[in-house]
């Protein structure tokens, strides 16, 4: 007997159609459900005029739509809320929105935690706890229409996780939340961050998914990378810029966003700089500078304000579009690799018993 109904956040066009075939209904139904629930956000869809009595039945009988517990929205002075959610199992997971000039950026967790053990990352501390459904994704995002009561212009994967390391439902929420039946976003507004995990990159490159893809480099050497990110000595350098090369050299011209989180007497020297300009020349990058924001217990510091300008300004020069990312809402600690729930006490043991098996 089935305990659990399926839940509709997950369900895409073609398995809404195929609904509708099932039930012997026409496939514009779907169309309207896409419409009611991803476009506009409602779940009334007993409402939906002209609606089919069965499908209606067999959509209530089947699956539901939940949304997690909001469990502590934090407003920062800038604008940006961090909001914690608890899933149905009681795994918490943030997501943080951003308003700026008008348009709403969120922020999506992609996962419970992150395996990836990033040295400078608040979230890998946590170690991995599970992936997040396609369905808990979109909940992220319907519970940003509750709040503000707008669906994000912006999508950004950089929230917990890595969204490379869970493929499958990270790729079906880019379809739909692209998809121009729902959301509609457009490809260039939802982005995906990564560490840099080669095989996955070459996936994207393959399915062509709807997306903008951004690197996170953070260094310019094996060396420095390896000590950072212990995902370099499993995925090199060579081999990151590679696929990198590989991506944007492909047929629809794809662009990538350089991430670099810049970390004091590591990886912001001059040799870096100029390491840096000529990836992000032969790539035809930009640069988003990320500041190391510091959190307890961490072994790096942020460099100072003139060593940040320093090196925005050499790129800049340098004819490299650089940007220094303000941190947003720092105050709230939902800035870049912050985001991990205050209550998660896994800390400490899983990092040591994490093993990048990835
Ligand atoms: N796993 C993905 C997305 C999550 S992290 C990735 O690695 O890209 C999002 C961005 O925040 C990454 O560029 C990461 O390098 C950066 N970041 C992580 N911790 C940070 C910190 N303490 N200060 C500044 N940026 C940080």
């Amino acid at each position: 007997m089935k305990t659990t109904k399926t839940p509709l956040l997950g369900l895409d066009y073609d398995e809404l159609i195929n609904i509708c075939e099932q039930m012997d209904v026409s496939p514009v139904h779907a169309k309207k459900v896409m419409g009611k629930v991803f476009r506009y956000g409602e779940f009334d869809i007993e409402n939906i005029p002209d609606f089919p009595k069965k499908l209606l039945n067999w959509l209530q009988d089947n699956t539901e739509i939940i949304l997690p517990e909001i469990i502590a929205n934090q407003h920062a002075e800038d604008g940006t809320q961090k909001l914690l959610m608890r899933m149905r199992d009681a795994k918490d997971v943030e997501s943080v929105l951003i308003p700026a000039d008008g348009r709403l950026t969120q922020c999506i967790s992609s996962q419970v935690g992150c395996a990836i053990g990033c040295e400078f990352c608040l979230t890998a501390t946590a170690g991995l706890t599970r992936n997040l459904t396609t369905a808990e994704m979109m909940q992220e995002v319907m519970i940003a229409k509750q709040v503000l009561g707008e669906f994000p212009r912006n999508i950004v994967m950089m929230g917990m996780g890595e969204p490379l390391h869970n493929y499958e439902h990270v790729a079906k929420f880019v379809r739909m939340v692209t998809h121009e039946q729902g959301m509609a976003l457009s490809p260039r507004r939802v982005t995906i961050s990564t560490a840099g995990l080669v095989p996955a990159i070459y996936r994207l490159l393959e399915d062509d998914l709807p997306c903008s893809l951004a690197v996170s480099l953070n260094a310019t050497t094996n060396n420095v990378r390896n000590q950072i990110m212990p995902i370099n000595q499993k995925y090199p350098l060579e081999d990151l810029l590679a696929v990198m090369q590989k991506y944007v050299g492909a047929r629809n011209k794809k662009r990538i966003l350089i991430e670099y989180v810049l970390l004091a007497g590591i990886n912001d020297s001059m040799d870096d700089a100029k390491r840096l300009r000529d990836i992000a020349k032969s790539l035809g990058s930009t640069v988003n500078i990320l500041p190391f924001n510091p959190f307890e217990g961490s072994r790096f510091a942020r460099p100072s304000d003139e060593v940040v300008d320093m090196f925005r300004n050499f790129l800049n020069d340098a004819g490299v579009v650089a940007v220094v990312r303000i941190s947003k809402g720092r105050d709230i600690s939902a800035a870049c690799g912050q985001l991990k729930t205050e209550i998660n006490q896994r800390a400490a043991t899983l990092r040591k018993q994490r093993s990048l098996t990835l």
